[in-house]
């Protein structure tokens, strides 16, 4: 799950991106190929809080692994707090930190007892890394579009 600014902020001044669900199934489209998630059926769905697994998370996912299925939760934005300028929300980073979930669901499925506990071990050896990864592959492809647009390139 992504926990809402457990860590610092990255690099860039952290801004909220809010997508539509049409624009999340785009970049699902997009991203599910390139985390090599294509055997995976994932579900996407926008969700309001009380309606997520825990408080103070933007997403989450949940998946069986035998059958190749998933469902990745991420906060509504109508129910995200803005008026604490270090919560910020940007829906594509979630969607990728749900989907790395996802690319190492076999893995957490069979560490599970060591992941329980006080969750220390999960979010230093889990949370952290997906974070870094999803914010440096956003980055990635937001640069990629920004460099074609400059170069009048129509992706
Ligand atoms: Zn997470």
């Amino acid at each position: 799950m992504a926990l809402i600014q457990h860590f610092d902020p990255p690099e860039h001044d952290p801004i909220n991106v809010y997508l539509t669900g049409e624009e999340l199934e785009q970049l699902l489209d997009y991203w599910v190929p390139r985390l090599g998630l294509q055997a995976w059926k994932i579900n996407l769905k926008i969700t309001r809080a009380p309606d997520l697994p825990q408080d103070h998370i933007q997403g989450a996912a949940t998946w069986l692994a035998s059958r190749r299925a998933a469902t990745v939760h991420l906060l509504d934005p109508r129910d995200h707090r803005t008026e604490e300028p270090r919560l910020w929300y940007d829906m594509e980073t979630t969607l990728v930190h749900e989907l790395l979930h996802v690319v190492f669901a076999e893995w957490t499925d069979r560490s599970r007892s060591d992941i329980e506990g006080d969750g220390t071990v999960h979010s230093v050896c889990v949370e952290q890394p997906i974070d870094q990864i999803s914010e440096a592959l956003v980055a990635l492809r937001r640069a990629t579009e920004t460099k074609k647009n400059r170069m009048g390139v129509r992706s």
